[in-house]
């Protein structure tokens, strides 16, 4: 009985309500529901085990601030919930952690404090996300750089809780060192030093197996260079020296045998770093052969560059390459200067100003203007690159769809045959001119992921744009709750809307 503390009869009642609530489930009869009611079932069970978990983090705070441990005699927070509740050292550790993160605290005169994780903290209250996201949103905040300034800290954590509500824990930690990127994004000069530094690439003593290790670090232009020439030459069932039957050379060559590079990829037993190796081994011999290292000319190769006009104009952020990879913006704008890399770029609105390229792709502009625009496979959470992707239609033929760019956007194929009309099946369409995000492909999840099926759209490949936003938001926001302040509290007469100078 919780008799001994203030409030404790109310409590009792509900811990005695939910173990009744509990016991009733544990005794009902289950075996004969629908898959619909299954789905039904496990969904609000889990929202309830997630709204159990910050009712832990109370718990936990108030043990920590009645120093509980301490009066009991346990070396510490952790020491007494393994105790207590007989859980592991790693459980105990991920819910002190959380309820560090997304606890409310108090300050000495007992009033709150605010979560560290604010909008984290408010998700699981609503049940939207459990303590794997919590823990997962925490590894990506303690990686943010120092020197990032309050409103970026405040936005990055908001765009995380709000994509942790349909991601999962993995795929968080994967979009947030994405995310990462844009937060330092001024390529700052000691960064530039320091990746100077320590590039390298080392080619180890021949071992007594005659194989040799290489180790080291390449910067940002050297894996934009190397992104496409693997995508090219390391498909699955492309130049397996295992299979003399496996198409060589280029997979986007005239020449080559569809049927027989899928029936070769299906054969294709090799792992990714294989396929890597081997599309290493090609290349060289390529360059070898085609001469290029005796006129002293740069690669054949095409990385393909996005950036905003606003990125041009300030020279600095990241730019997001097609097979995925970041370059500083000073190092894109020099690789484009060589004229290699085929460069988008972007005005204030998303929409494409100038797409520069340095030899012609035949009738590739649409993929060219759909990689600039999305960025990669466009099923939310999906962070498969451009280089995966193709070219699908948002509206199926049968059911009325054009091809034109308008109904075309990029799928990867897995997301692709997700989309079908049986249970389970996602629906793809254009956003309308309302929506938040116009012109944009949404997908609808299947009631099974998504009860209400609220579309979506893949924030993945839009980051730094989203950041962007966010954080002018955010700011205008504090302004204006600034000039509300002053006017009250300083008696500063009201400003009309226009007149927004600096108040001295
Ligand atoms: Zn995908």
């Amino acid at each position: 009985m919780l008799s001994n503390s203030v409030g404790g009869e109310f409590v009792e009642a509900r811990l005695t309500a939910l173990d009744e609530a509990v016991d009733g489930l544990l005794g009902d009869d289950l075996t004969a529901f629908s898959h619909d009611d299954i789905v039904e079932v496990l969904q609000r069970l889990e929202t309830s085990l997630r709204k159990a978990s910050a009712v832990g983090h109370r718990m936990t705070v108030a043990a920590v601030e009645g120093r509980t441990a301490e009066h009991l005699g346990c070396r510490s927070i952790n020491d007494f919930l393994i105790g207590t509740l007989r859980i592991s050292a790693a459980d105990a550790a991920q819910r002190v952690k959380g309820a560090r993160k997304v606890g409310t605290w108090h300050a000495f005169g007992g009033e709150d404090v605010e979560p560290e994780l604010p909008a984290t903290a408010a998700a699981v209250r609503a049940g939207a996300i459990g303590p794997d996201h919590v823990a997962a949103v925490a590894k990506v905040m303690r990686k943010v750089p120092h020197g990032v300034g309050f409103d970026e800290i405040a936005v990055a954590e908001r765009i995380l809780a709000d994509a942790a509500c349909s991601v999962t824990p993995d795929d968080l930690v994967k979009l947030g060192a994405h995310l990462l990127a844009y937060l330092n994004p001024d390529g700052d000069v000691p960064d530039e030093k320091e990746r100077k530094r320590r590039r390298g690439l080392r080619i180890g003593k021949q071992g007594t197996d005659l194989m040799t290790p290489i180790s080291g670090l390449i910067d940002p232009e050297t894996r934009a260079l190397l992104e496409p020439v693997l995508a090219k030459l390391a498909r699955p069932g492309m130049n397996n020296p295992d299979d003399p039957a496996s198409p060589r050379g280029d997979v986007e060559s005239e020449s080559l045998d569809r049927d027989a590079l899928a029936k070769a990829a299906a054969r294709d037993t090799r792992t990714a770093v294989q396929r890597n190796h081997d599309a290493l081994t090609v290349a060289l011999r390529q360059i070898l052969s085609s001469g290029a290292l005796g006129s002293h000319r740069g690669l054949p190769v095409t990385a393909i560059l996005t950036m905003t006009v606003t990125q041009v104009e300030e020279a600095t952020g990241v730019v997001t390459t097609a097979s995925g990879g970041l370059v500083p913006i000073r190092d894109a704008l020099r690789m484009a200067e060589a004229a290699h890399p085929v460069l988008a770029i972007f005005d204030h609105h998303g929409r494409p100003l100038h797409l520069g390229r340095a030899r012609r792709l035949a009738s590739a502009d649409q993929r060219l203007a759909l990689i600039a625009a999305s960025g990669g496979c466009t099923r939310p959470g999906c962070d498969a690159p451009a280089t995966l992707t193709a070219v699908h239609h948002i509206t199926e033929w049968r059911d009325g769809g054009r091809t034109d760019i308008t109904n075309e956007d990029l799928a990867c194929d897995a997301c692709h045959a997700l989309v079908h009309d049986g249970p389970g099946g996602w629906e793809t369409r254009v956003a309308a001119a309302d929506a938040e995000y116009p012109g944009r492909t949404e997908w609808i999840p299947p009631p099974h992921i998504d009860p209400e099926q609220k579309p979506r759209v893949n924030q993945r490949h839009h980051l730094g744009d989203l950041l962007s936003a966010a954080l002018a938001h955010y700011r205008a926001r504090r302004e204006a709750e600034l000039r509300e302040h002053r006017r009250r509290w300083l008696r500063e007469p009201a400003r009309d809307a226009g007149g927004d100078s600096d108040v001295p």
